[in-house]
């Protein structure tokens, strides 16, 4: 079953040509990861799927479940399913994690929840990713460490239930227990009915998933396409080699 399907996209930021004709397709149940090197258009991508506005799409579709993406707002794009954790998650002061939560939840998910349905369902889920409970009630970000933020990233993600998950680089500068933590809430999240799509520079956290495919995206296409065996090869030897 389809979810994303990208064909020939073209896009630009400030006039500047990024993505060069990149085709993509995630479906239903699977996960896939797209390496990379640094500049190549790995965020850019993840950003126009999300329908962030700096980015200007020059050709090419982006659908989701076959309907066209492209015309859509961020929210309603998050309303069909589709979720985005950040390279560098914003603080937001003045929102509690627990608020930030359930209002986005009901945004989405379009409906009143019942708080202490909701509550439950958070403490579960903290404890899954071993957060303290006290952070549901500290606002959003501020004062984090890195590591913090990450795991609140991996916590939205499991609150809120995306049906394609994107992760752009949400183990970086993780020391090796969060990694963990954030590999074993991927793991969890993940079912036949949810796709995941992730950017990593850690191969460490896909060591407990079962990656389906592997994407190379260098400046601004993606120029290889394989299976899990691809991301030992690029740790082994680089990018460069490829080009
Ligand atoms: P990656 O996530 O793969 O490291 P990005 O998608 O963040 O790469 O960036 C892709 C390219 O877009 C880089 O060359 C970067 O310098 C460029 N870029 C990002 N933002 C802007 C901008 N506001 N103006 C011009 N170029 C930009
Ligand atoms: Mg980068
Ligand atoms: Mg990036």
């Amino acid at each position: 079953e389809k979810f994303l399907e990208i064909r020939g996209l073209h896009a630009a930021i400030d006039g500047k040509e990024i993505l060069k004709g990149l085709d993509l397709q995630v479906n239903k149940g699977e996960i896939h990861v797209i390496l990379g090197p640094n500049g190549s258009g790995k965020s850019t991508l993840m950003n126009l799927i999300m329908g962030h506005p700096k980015y200007e799409i020059i050709a090419g579709s982006i659908a989701f479940e076959g309907e066209d993406l492209t015309t859509l707002k961020t929210y309603e794009r998050a309303r069909r399913g589709l979720f985005l954790s950040f390279q560098n998650p914003e603080e937001i002061p003045g929102i509690t994690v627990e608020n930030l939560l359930r209002t986005a939840k009901k945004s989405i998910d379009g409906e009143n929840i019942k708080i202490m349905a909701f509550k439950k369902s958070l403490e579960k889920t903290m404890a899954t990713l071993k957060m303290d409970e006290s952070y549901a009630s500290r606002y959003m970000n501020v004062g984090f460490s890195g590591g913090e933020k990450k795991r609140n990233e991996i916590l939205q993600m499991m609150m809120i239930n995306p049906k394609l998950a994107m992760l752009d680089e949400t183990d970086s500068g993780l020391d090796v227990d969060a990694v963990q933590i954030v590999s074993a809430g991927v793991k969890h999240f993940h079912t036949k009915e949810n796709s995941c799509l992730i950017i990593t520079h850690n191969t460490k956290i896909l060591e407990h998933l079962k990656v389906d495919h592997v994407h190379i995206l260098m400046d601004g296409k993606i120029i290889k396409h394989g299976d899990a065996t691809l991301i030992d090869e690029i740790s082994e030897n680089g990018f460069l080699h490829l080009k």
